[in-house]
């Protein structure tokens, strides 16, 4: 790709504006985007909410590329105070939390949005991380703020309150921080590099014919391979990709729990629980 650079404006990339360059970066990936050669590394998950009556339930779908570093599994981490469980990304990222006041944070990419940060990047794990000893709606609200957002690619963070019976969403999409609020009642999001737009509507009606009201349904549904396993299951199967891990949160009352297990749900594997 540098080779075009030069040939473009007859000069080397160090001669660039570093603005230029960027917007140019950001241009071809675009391109290879579209054109599917960088999908693997835009991949994501499925995200589903289940209220209980005295809590929920939070089933999360990780899909990656197989050549990603794997993943560490929860641990118990203690904030000012606070204690939160998530599993984590060798660089401390995660994508899923949950603390001792059962706010539970889920972050997804926003694969329909093709813009990049314009100058450094800061990895989306971060903003979970970051917020996953926050208390309330407002207190995740105002620390999305204060994070570096023109850093930080597109997501959706979904965020579950149970004192507040709040199921909150906020999309970034480089320009915007918009918030959504969802009724308490089943709900699911979805995300993929692979036709993101075709990928959630098939799963979306998985899940309407599912109703995973409880937890053996909810189970289900994440090691399901409907219509077929492949790229659009929801227990997702690709030459270069799958769905890496399952994470399940249980808030009831005080008690809060994540499950953790490695590999497609489909498959067998030693889980791993933590509770506060
Ligand atoms: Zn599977």
């Amino acid at each position: 790709m540098a080779a075009g650079f030069l040939d473009r404006r007859g000069q080397s990339p160090a001669r660039l504006d570093v603005h230029t360059y960027s917007n140019i970066v950001a241009r071809v990936a675009s391109v290879l985007r579209s054109s599917g050669y960088l999908s693997v590394r835009k991949l994501m998950c499925t995200v589903s909410f289940v209220p209980k009556d005295q809590g929920f339930y939070v089933a999360m779908n990780r899909d990656e590329k197989r050549s990603r570093s794997i993943a560490l599994p929860p641990r118990i981490v203690t904030v000012a105070g606070c204690r939160a469980i998530f599993p984590r990304e060798p660089n401390g990222g995660t994508w899923i939390a949950v603390n001792d006041a059962g706010v539970c944070l889920a972050l997804l990419n926003w694969h329909r949005i093709e813009r990049e940060p314009a100058h450094k990047i800061t990895s989306r794990g971060q903003v979970v991380s970051e917020l996953a000893v926050k208390l309330d709606s407002h207190d995740v609200a105002d620390g999305l703020k204060n994070l570096r957002l023109k850093e930080i690619r597109p997501f959706r963070l979904v965020a579950i309150v149970p004192k507040e019976k709040a199921v909150a969403e906020w999309r970034w999409n480089l320009e915007r921080l918009s918030e959504y609020k969802h009724p308490w009642s089943i709900q699911h999001w979805f995300s993929s590099g692979f036709d993101e737009a075709k990928a959630e509507s098939m799963r979306r009606r998985i899940c309407e014919k599912t109703a995973a009201d409880d937890i053996d349904r909810l189970r289900g549904l994440h090691r399901s391979h409907l219509p077929e396993r492949g790229p659009f299951s929801i227990c997702m199967h690709r030459t270069n990709a799958a769905t890496v891990s399952y994470t399940e949160v249980t808030v009831e009352n005080r008690n809060v729990t994540m499950r953790y297990k490695p590999g497609p749900p489909c498959l067998a594997s030693p889980t791993v629980t933590k509770s506060l």
